[in-house]
C-alpha cells in the first residue's frame, strides 16, 4: 500500500495567466489535501499548450507522490489535459462506450443531441480509473504510474469539489495511514511582523512534534500578524499536545498583543467581551467612514452589543451630532487626541456604554509636516477615555485597514 506523503498542483487554462481568472482549485485542494496528512510542496499555473503542459506533469510526478491537476478536460480543442497526460505517460487512449453512453443520456435530458466534440471526453488513457461527474460532462480520470498518482479533474469548482470530496479524498484517505495535519493559529495585532518574529523566532525554532520539527509560517496583513504551527502524523493526540503547548509558550512570551488563539476574528474577540459584560459599544468614525462599524458588524449576533455608529467626516458632523467643541477644533485640529476623545465620548449618546472613535488623514492628501500621512488618533471611552496617536505606513486603504485593527485592539484591551 502506498503511503502518500507529497503533492503537487497543476492548474491548467490560459485564461489563469490573464489578470481575470484566478485559481482557486488549488487553494480548495491544498486545503483539503492538508486535512489528509498529504503536504503540497508546489503549484503550477500553465496555459492551453502541450509542450508547457507536458514539462509541468513530467516535473511534477519527477519530485511528488501525488499530482493533481485541473481544467483543460472540456471538449473544446484548447482542452489538452487527457491528451497530454497519456502521451506522457506513454499510455494509449480508447474511447469508453459508458462514458459516451452517459455524455449521450445528459444531453438528451436537455432535449438536444450531443455535439460531436464532446466524444473527445470519453477517451480514457490505458489504465485510468474514469470518476464519473455528476455535475458535468469530463469525467475526471485517475492514473498510477511506477508508484505515483495523477488525478485529472474538471476546471470548474462547482464540479471538481465534488468530485474530490466524493471520489478522490476517500482513495487518498485508504494511501495516507491515518495520518493528518493539525494547524493551530495565534492572532496577534499591535506589532510589525519583524517585533513578532524576534520575540517567536527562539521558541517555535525548537518545536518539535513526536515526528519531527513543527512548521510554522508568520502571515502578516495590515493591522495583524498570525503564527501557524502545523504538524502531521498519525498519532492525532500527541501532535495536538505539542501544538497546545507551542501555543502556550508562544502566548506567554508575546503576552497582551495576542487576541485569539481559538480562530476568532479580532472584531469577534472584542463582541465577546462586550456581550459578556452586557455591555453596548457605539463608533464614530471620520478617516475610516464606517470601516470600523463594517467590521462589526459582520459578526453574527452583534445587534446584542453594537447599538450603531457615526460616520463624522466633515467637522460639523463632529460638532453638531457628536457634541465635539468648536474650541476643541479650533486649539488642536480635527486629527488630534482632544477632538478623538470627545468624539468617543460624544458618540455614547447613541445609548452606548462604551464609545470609540477614530479621527486621521489616509491620504494620500491632507498631510502636514506635523502631521504626515498616516497620522490616525483613536480614542475609547468606557471607565476612563484612552486615545493614543497612531503613524500608520502605507496607502489609503492600509492605512484605513490598520485604524479600524488598532481601534478594535484599544476597545478590546480597555475591556480586559
Ligand atoms: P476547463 O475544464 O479547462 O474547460 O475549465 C472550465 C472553467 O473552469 C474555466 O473557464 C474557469 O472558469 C474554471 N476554472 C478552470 N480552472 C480553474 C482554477 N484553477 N480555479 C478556478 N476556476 C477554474
Ligand atoms: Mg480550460
Amino acid at each position: 500500500m502506498p503511503d502518500l506523503h507529497s503533492a503537487e498542483i497543476i492548474a491548467v487554462g490560459s485564461e489563469l495567466l490573464t489578470p481575470h481568472r484566478v485559481d482557486t482549485n488549488s487553494l480548495f485542494l491544498t486545503g483539503r489535501l492538508n486535512e489528509l496528512g498529504i503536504v503540497v510542496h508546489a503549484k503550477t499555473v500553465v496555459g492551453d499548450d502541450r509542450a508547457d503542459l507536458a514539462t509541468a506533469v513530467r516535473g511534477a510526478l519527477s519530485r511528488a507522490d501525488l499530482v493533481i491537476a485541473t481544467g483543460g478536460l472540456g471538449p473544446t480543442d484548447d482542452d489538452l489535459t487527457r491528451d497530454v497526460v497519456a502521451q506522457v505517460l506513454g499510455r494509449t487512449l480508447a474511447e469508453d462506450p459508458q462514458i459516451v453512453e452517459g455524455m449521450v443520456a445528459r444531453f438528451a435530458r436537455r432535449g438536444v443531441a450531443m455535439p460531436a466534440v464532446n466524444r473527445k471526453q470519453a477517451q480514457v488513457p490505458q489504465g485510468a480509473v474514469v470518476l464519473p461527474n455528476s455535475r458535468g460532462t469530463a469525467p475526471g480520470l485517475l492514473l498510477e504510474t511506477d508508484g505515483r498518482f495523477i488525478v485529472l479533474l474538471p476546471g470548474p469548482p462547482r464540479e471538481m469539489q465534488p468530485m474530490f470530496d466524493e471520489q478522490v479524498a476517500p482513495r487518498l484517505a485508504a494511501m495516507t495511514a491515518g495520518r493528518q495535519v493539525r494547524r493551530r493559529v495565534i492572532k496577534i495585532t499591535g506589532r510589525s511582523e519583524s517585533q513578532v518574529e524576534e520575540v517567536a523566532y527562539p521558541i517555535y525554532s525548537r518545536l518539535t512534534s513526536p515526528v519531527g520539527p513543527v512548521q510554522t509560517t508568520i502571515l502578516a496583513s495590515p493591522g495583524q500578524i498570525e503564527l501557524h504551527l502545523s504538524a502531521s502524523g498519525s498519532d492525532v493526540v500527541a501532535i495536538d499536545r505539542t501544538l497546545a503547548d507551542g501555543v502556550a509558550q508562544l502566548s506567554e512570551a508575546l503576552g497582551s498583543i495576542v487576541f485569539s488563539v481559538d480562530g476568532r476574528s479580532l472584531e469577534t474577540v472584542v463582541g465577546d467581551l462586550l456581550h459578556a459584560r452586557s455591555l453596548h459599544l457605539a463608533v464614530a468614525e471620520s478617516c475610516t467612514g464606517g470601516l470600523l462599524l463594517g467590521r462589526l458588524t459582520e459578526v453574527p449576533g452583534s445587534s446584542d452589543w453594537v447599538v450603531g455608529g457615526v460616520v463624522a467626516y466633515s467637522n460639523s458632523v463632529k460638532v453638531q451630532t457628536l457634541g465635539v467643541g468648536h474650541d476643541l477644533l479650533e486649539a488642536h485640529g480635527a486629527v488630534s487626541e482632544p477632538v478623538a476623545r470627545a468624539m468617543a465620548e460624544g458618540v455614547r449618546l447613541l445609548g452606548a456604554d462604551v464609545g470609540a472613535s477614530i479621527t486621521g488623514i489616509a491620504g494620500p492628501g491632507g498631510g502636514s509636516p506635523e502631521k504626515p500621512v498616516g497620522t490616525v488618533v483613536v480614542a475609547v471611552a468606557y471607565r476612563e477615555t484612552v486615545a493614543r496617536t497612531f503613524l500608520f505606513p502605507g496607502d489609503r486603504e492600509t492605512v484605513r485597514r490598520h485604524s479600524t485593527s488598532a481601534a478594535l485592539d484599544m476597545i478590546r484591551r480597555s475591556l480586559l
